[in-house]
């Protein structure tokens, strides 16, 4: 949907008032290397999409909030001083989360708003509709009730409204991608510190797909729990060797090679192993990517997968045949899961004139293997949250 034809919508919703509307977006975001990093000091390297979030908000002069999403039905009215005492288990709990975060931040939204939502990010696939929506809301307000813009404070805010108020447990990655994504760029990103750099991906005429295995995942949090457990007990025997490590992915390889035979579990061992040179391989990713070696950085991206799925066991047979079939045609440089695992999406990077090849293909060989249907999209890397000014 273009801006102008969700102005319009807007107006057929609310009516004319003689305010202005403003329109925010905040993209998606994926992560295009480093898995299962974020809880053991690593670095992932994530990057906003090229699709989001756009928000159309004008105030008005009753106190009443607004809500309405061209994407669900379910609308809301609640004045602005009521903001958060009641929570509705529906979509608008995670921009009223923000606005409760928002408060304790002495900058609460201090009067009524019409405010439109609508998002071309597949909902519930891992590409962080949440995220985008929390962070467009969050910098929308703070632009309009005149608060600080600041891009990592506003990732930590939305984390908290997710965490807190939403009631999802989930890592600083994704809103810190979303807030702070630059067209062209990937996002090294330290989740401990929050220490990040942007590293330059033009991806020329190669475009990323990701494709969305539609597998519902189950056990994702028992695996999660286990997986961390895992990691907690390498950890702790690697320090009894060298003491200063808090966390397993400053080992180097080489720390690692001479000091792994005293894990003596071996799928403790595996664990700590992907970890160690995954750490390695977002790192090396960098330094290629600051060459612009595509090609390079495709490799990783296969290895990357050969780790989740055999060291680390976080894949499934559907994420292995999309990547499989992905890596099968000749334009693709480099296939992976990304996110957690167990169901979810792959992303690959794909030469422009395979694409349509690669979604035929590769969709048709991955019903006839899996028996679900897979969906694709073709996007580049954009721009992190901002105000769309003078666009029609
Ligand atoms: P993901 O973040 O991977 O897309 P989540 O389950 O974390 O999946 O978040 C999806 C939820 O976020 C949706 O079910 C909905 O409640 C909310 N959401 C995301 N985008 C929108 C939107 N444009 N309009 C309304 N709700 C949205
Ligand atoms: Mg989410």
């Amino acid at each position: 949907m273009s801006i102008g034809q969700m102005k319009q919508k807007f107006i057929d919703k609310y009516g004319e008032s003689g305010q202005e509307e403003r329109v925010f977006y905040a993209p998606g975001r994926v992560n295009l290397i480093g898995e299962h990093l974020d809880y053991n000091g690593g670095y992932v390297l994530p990057a906003a999409l090229e699709f989001g979030t756009t928000l159309i908000v004008r105030p008005r002069s009753d106190g009443k909030i607004n809500f309405a999403s061209t994407n669900l039905p379910y609308e809301a009215s609640i004045d602005f001083t009521e903001i958060g005492n009641e929570k509705s288990g529906e979509w608008i709990d995670y921009p009223i989360g923000v606005m409760v975060e928002l408060k304790k931040k002495d900058t609460p939204v201090s009067k009524g708003y019409d405010l439109l939502f609508h998002g071309d990010i597949p909902n519930g696939s891992g590409l962080s509709s949440s995220a985008s929506l929390e962070v467009v809301t969050a910098f929308a307000f703070l632009t309009l009730e005149g608060g600080d813009t600041d891009t990592v404070e506003i990732s930590l805010l939305s984390q908290r409204a997710e965490n807190q108020y939403v009631g999802v447990n989930s890592g600083i990655m994704d809103q810190f991608a979303v807030a702070n994504g630059k067209r062209d760029h990937a996002i090294l990103l330290m989740c401990d510190t929050l220490e990040y750099d942007l590293v330059p991906f033009v991806t020329g005429s190669y475009k990323l797909v990701i494709g969305n295995t539609n597998k519902k995942r189950g056990l994702v949090d028992s695996k999660y729990n286990e997986r961390r457990q895992q990691c907690d007990e390498a950890l702790s025997i690697l320090q009894k060797e060298i003491p200063s490590l808090s966390y397993l992915a400053e080992l180097t390889r080489e720390q690692f090679e001479e000091h792994q035979g005293k894990i003596v579990d071996e799928t403790v061992r595996r664990r700590a192993r992907h970890v160690v040179e995954e750490n390695q391989r977002v790192l090396d990713s960098v330094e290629v990517l600051k060459n612009n070696d595509l090609k390079q950085f495709g490799q990783y991206m296969n290895d990357s997968h050969d780790s989740l799925r055999d060291l680390y066991e976080v894949s499934c047979v559907e994420l292995d045949i999309m990547v499989e079939e992905a890596q099968r045609i000749p334009g693709t440089l480099g296939s992976r899961m990304t996110g957690a695992g167990f169901g979810g999406c792959t992303v690959s990077l794909v030469h422009e004139d395979d694409i349509e090849r690669f979604i035929s293909e590769v969709g048709e060989a991955y019903t006839t293997r899996s028996g679900l249907v897979g969906e694709f999209y073709v996007c580049g890397i954009g721009n992190g949250v901002e105000e769309l000014k003078g666009v029609k």
